[in-house]
């Protein structure tokens, strides 16, 4: 079970290609050095961009719901505990960030909404920026290898639970920093963040950050996709961290900076994860084009055993399998529509002689012209069907053939044996290889059975012989007659 768990878990976490690698290198290179180039100027004002705070915020929530979302259905495939605490971290910086905007100064109203202090929205960013490594920290740690996998009645409870959690923590962070504003340190200015940088939470929250980066290229080392592009995402929020920490107010340069490196932080992971479910996509529809062709070979290769479980080896004709089978349903067929079934048992006249004298190889040579004599007759009749019954002997099928057609048929089959002009030396009955017919024919009636019908034709055939060989004879009502093939 725990395999098959890994396993599902290995088949989501695609491996990061070379090429995912160096462009996610990129990325964070780009991002390092342009906040490094910000960070001298980080404090200069720019113009002020109302919708910017609106907009941004709008796009982190959506973009962190998604890829809570996302995580969520990822944990609810694999059933690993550390996709649900990922997908609770992303849920919680969802959340964290509404009452953040909602409390901001300035955006919604002038002093900020749902009871704000003039501390809440700077102690909700920290809330926000210090609860992100936090959940990152927390992902690695549920992630040791000790974890096992939750089980699948557990998967809706352990969902609910977390999602109460979260819902509960931001609410119960969100009446702290609104009810207890007075109480909390100060840790901003007039929109200035120079006292968060002073006060040390800033710096705690910016190691914090450092700290989960650290400890997630160290464990993960970016091997799959999700992993390589969390990695960015928590470089993102640092690179964010520090640039807040040293921009000084709204509207600059490096507070529009640190914003970007949010948005960033918060499109990457969903980015992976699009990508993700792309491949995983595909693979899924490649596997399926794979398992239909498969399937279908399978068909072919159990059509092909069939087939060759019901030929017989030496003479390539049905074998005595495919006769029982087809005596079985041609009774049922009988029954049902009240048609006549025929049967006949064909013996090889001297057959031991035969061998004896000419051989093995020729007798068994001899069987298949035999073979093939019979099939080519049976193809000129109607529902009608020839088998090798074992040894010398064989059987024909005759469906809706009554005792003369079924009688007509043993003699054309004797004549062709008889015309295939094979020498037999040793044969008491004729120059010639021949062979001796005995035949049953009836409708049959519900108590009637294939055995019952094979005796009959023993019967007849034991009659054919006795009586001379190299003839046809018919059991019927109890009374036997026997063709003279002379006259016949
Ligand atoms: P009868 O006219 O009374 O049928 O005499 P018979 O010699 O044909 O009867 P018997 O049943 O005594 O002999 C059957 C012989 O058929 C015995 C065996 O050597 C031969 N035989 C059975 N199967 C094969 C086969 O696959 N190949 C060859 N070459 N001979 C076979
Ligand atoms: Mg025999
Ligand atoms: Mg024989």
């Amino acid at each position: 079970m725990l395999e098959i768990t890994r396993e599902s878990h290995q088949l989501l976490h695609i491996p990061s290609g070379s090429t995912q690698k160096r462009v996610a290198i990129w990325v964070a290179l780009s991002i390092f050095v342009v906040s490094l180039l910000v960070l001298p100027f980080g404090s200069r004002m720019l113009i002020e961009i109302k919708p910017f705070l609106p907009g941004f915020i709008s796009w982190f929530v959506l973009g962190d719901f998604l890829t809570s979302y996302l995580l969520f259905s990822q944990f609810r495939a694999t059933r690993s505990l550390p996709l649900l605490v990922l997908s609770c971290t992303y849920l919680y910086t969802a959340l964290i960030t509404i009452p953040h905007i909602l409390t901001f100064p300035g955006v919604f109203s002038e002093t900020g909404l749902i009871g704000a202090g003039d501390q809440s929205a700077v102690w909700l960013w920290v809330l926000w920026h210090g609860g992100f490594p936090i959940g990152i920290l927390l992902y690695l740690w549920s992630g040791r290898k000790s974890a096992s996998p939750v089980a699948v009645k557990r998967i809706k409870t352990a969902g609910l639970i977390a999602v109460l959690l979260v819902l509960g923590i931001v609410f119960l962070l969100y009446l702290l920093v609104t009810l207890g504003n007075d109480m909390l340190p100060r840790i901003i200015q007039k929109g200035n963040f120079r006292v968060l940088l002073e006060s040390g939470i800033g710096p705690v929250v910016w190691g914090l950050n450092l700290v989960a980066l650290l400890l997630l290229l160290w464990v993960h080392r970016g091997r799959s996709v999700l992993h390589l592009w969390l990695s960015v995402a928590v470089f993102a929020f640092l690179m964010d961290v520090t640039l807040t920490l040293y921009s000084g107010a709204r509207y600059s340069l490096g507070w529009y900076a640190a914003r970007t490196n949010s948005l960033i932080s918060a499109t990457v992971v969903i980015c992976s994860l699009m990508y993700e479910v792309n491949k995983l996509y595909v693979r899924l529809i490649r596997n399926r084009e794979q398992l239909l062709r498969s399937r279908m070979r399978l068909e072919e290769a159990n059509e092909r055993l069939t087939r060759l479980s019901e030929v017989d080896g030496l003479t390539g004709i049905p074998n005595r399998r495919a006769f029982d089978e087809k005596l079985d349903k041609a009774v049922q067929a009988s029954k049902a529509e009240g048609t006549p079934l025929s049967v006949l048992l064909i013996d090889v006249d001297h057959f031991k002689a035969y061998n004896d004298h000419y051989g093995h190889l020729r007798g068994d040579h001899a069987l298949k012209r035999v073979a093939w004599a019979l099939m080519e007759t049976s193809i000129t009749f109607p529902h009608t069907t020839a088998y090798r019954y074992g040894g010398e002997e064989f059987a024909v099928i005759m469906e809706k053939g009554d005792s003369e057609q079924a009688a007509i048929f043993g003699e054309h089959a004797r004549k062709a044996v008889v015309s295939l002009g094979l020498p037999h030396e040793q044969s008491r009955t004729s120059s010639l290889l021949s062979i001796s017919v005995g035949l049953h024919s009836r409708v049959l009636e519900e108590q009637d059975t294939g055995d019952g019908l094979l005796e009959q034709a023993d019967q007849a055939l034991y009659r054919a012989k006795e009586s001379g060989r190299n003839r046809v004879a018919k059991a019927e009502d109890g009374l036997m007659h026997v063709y003279d093939q002379k006259t016949s």
